[in-house]
């Protein structure tokens, strides 16, 4: 069974900082080496200002010459959250603050790693649903384009911005149902549309729509994807993900600019690499 450790950045960093400089490795002193050596394959909580700001998996430790700071270890798969630490505290029952490098226990470990798989279902449950209600949307009732982006909802969790149907179904037709990464890449007849499943994808991602001053969800930044390429460009390693943007924003290119949303292929490696 795979063992949590909690990672607190101290306050001399900032989250900001630690994306420039360790988004691969991080170092420590050696009074933690014996904790360290049981960490191989050990998923790690990264804790700054009592939120849970990332979650990545430790791939190899290895000592250096540093004075202070000997022990580096480097961890793949980093994926940039944000959960409130008193999320994990009701989960878990943790009474202690957690300020030095943590490795929890099996029981503790294990109802965290239950927490994220939930989560993670949490998230495909409701493209599932959106999905759905796009292939049964009626493509005469789309209203105009609007460029203000909508307010961000409340959701129970987090707040979310609404996802217009008619738009996405708009985009898949334009696309005439197929695939936009490799048009041989058929699925299946879609019950509710009769054409060739495929599924929409906001190829300018919401979690970005704040810093951006016009609205994501138009068709020009709507992208048709089958199932897999779908799923590959949410959870495939940067390096794939770059082929895929790359055919994707040079397809969307004119459209993108038409709805100023043309934030250059550099931001957008940039936005999918976190
Ligand atoms: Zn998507
Ligand atoms: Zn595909």
């Amino acid at each position: 069974m795979k063992k949590v450790i909690l990672q607190p950045i101290g306050n001399d960093n900032s989250i900001d900082n630690f994306k420039e400089k360790n988004s691969k490795r991080w170092a420590e002193s050696t009074k933690y080496k014996k904790d360290w050596e049981e960490s191989k394959e050990a998923i790690v909580l990264f804790t700054h200002d009592s939120v849970i700001f990332a979650k990545a998996t430790i791939s190899s430790i290895e000592t250096s010459n540093h004075t202070k700071y000997p022990l580096n270890y480097y961890y793949d798969d980093i994926k940039f959250i944000n959960i409130p630490f008193s999320k994990l505290r009701k989960i878990t029952n943790f009474q202690d603050i957690y300020r030095n490098y943590t490795i929890l226990n099996k029981s503790m470990s294990q109802k965290i790693l239950d927490y994220f798989e939930l989560l993670e279902l949490k998230i495909y449950k409701k493209d599932e649903d959106y999905q759905k209600d796009i292939g049964e949307a009626n493509l005469f009732d789309i209203k105009d384009e609007s460029e203000t982006p909508k307010e961000p909802k409340k959701g129970k969790n987090k707040s979310y911005y609404p996802r217009n149907k008619f738009r996405a179904k708009l985009a898949l037709s334009r696309a005439a149902y197929t695939c936009e990464i490799d048009s041989n890449h058929t699925t299946f007849i879609s019950k509710a549309t009769n054409e060739n499943y495929v599924e929409a994808h906001h190829l300018i991602p919401f979690n970005v729509q704040s810093e951006i001053d016009y609205n994501l969800d138009v068709t020009h930044n709507i992208v048709s994807l089958c199932p897999n390429c779908h799923k590959k460009i949410h959870l495939a390693s940067f390096n794939d993900k770059k082929k895929m943007l790359d055919t994707l924003y040079n397809k969307h290119l004119e459209g993108l600019s038409i709805v100023h949303l043309d934030i250059g292929i550099d931001s957008l490696f940039s936005i999918y690499s976190e």
